[in-house]
């Protein structure tokens, strides 16, 4: 089906303090190369990640797992594609369509043990795995016994999205979590303690990036800020952000506090490097991967 080859993506643990963080392999999509790097010219991005035959670059799906047994709390950070979608969206984007359970399982996880769910932003790729098709076709929620932390702003943007973004969002992944499940943010904020969301504009309205601080490490994700580490570039914004000045704005803010305080960076969307450091180099900030 998809021209894409597998990777074997790489997964992680570090310890937090109380915190165990740890990456769950969500699968992989491909996307339209040049809608990946926006600006960046092909002859550039094609010798980052090189692309299929459709032009499109195989990307990670990679979710994290929150774990503290002091605070009883388990907290998955977004959901993947999911199962919901028919062959024809599942070729286009390269998706290979197994249900979150099975890849939490995968992971060593029972989906009924997860007290939250950190959902980035709505959009099909982050949100799409955390609802799925009932035997009578309606959609619904994966993980029912789970309090679902979103930004407000991002509901509502997904709930009525300009024609620009009417492809991220889709309202089968969004409605059946509005009955009761969400739990909205408005800005940035603390969740649980060491565990804190920080509101960006620039990728989509109301996307939360993560961060999680304990024992002296700080470990933050960057959703779609980042999707991969070639993106830590200030200038290396995607075709689909909305606004490509406020992704650079929000990402040096990011680099500024990573440098501050030698955070770990996670990417969702890379498939060679799951999470690294920045160490200096030559007068410049380079990612350096975090040994497994
Ligand atoms: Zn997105």
């Amino acid at each position: 089906m998809s021209e894409v080859a597998p990777r074997l993506m790489p997964l992680f643990e570090i310890t937090a303090g109380d915190w165990t963080v740890r990456a769950i392999d969500g699968g992989a999509i491909a996307l339209d190369g040049g809608a990946m790097f926006g600006s960046v010219p092909r002859p550039m991005w094609e010798r980052l990640i090189p692309p299929d035959g459709r032009h499109r670059i195989p990307l990670a799906l990679r979710l994290l797992l929150l774990e503290n047994e002091r605070l009883g709390r388990r907290v998955l950070v977004d959901g993947g594609v999911g199962d919901k979608e028919d062959e024809a969206f599942r070729d286009r984007f390269g998706v290979d369509g197994a249900p979150l359970v099975q890849r939490l399982a995968a992971g060593g996880v029972e989906a009924e043990s997860i007290t939250d769910v950190i959902v980035t932003h709505l959009h099909f790729d982050h949100a799409g795995g955390l609802t799925r098709l009932a035997e009578d076709g309606s959609a619904v929620a994966v993980l029912p016994g789970a309090r679902h932390h979103l930004q407000v702003s991002n509901r509502d943007n997904g709930l009525s999205p300009s024609v620009r973004e009417r492809a991220s969002y889709l309202r089968e992944n969004i409605e059946p979590l509005l009955d009761g499940l969400l739990e909205l943010s408005d800005g940035d904020g603390e969740l649980f303690p060491g565990v804190r969301v920080e509101r960006c504009d620039g990728h989509t309205v109301g996307m939360q990036t993560i961060r999680i601080e304990g024992g002296g490490v700080v470990v933050r994700y960057l959703a779609d800020l980042a999707p991969t580490h070639h993106h830590l570039r200030i200038p290396f914004t995607m075709g689909y952000d909305i606004c490509a000045t406020t992704v650079m704005e929000e990402k040096q803010r990011m680099l500024d506090a990573t440098v501050e305080e030698d955070a770990i960076l996670v990417f969702e969307h890379d498939i060679q490097v799951a999470a690294a450091r920045l160490v200096e180099e030559k007068g410049r900030w380079v990612p350096r991967p975090l040994e497994p």
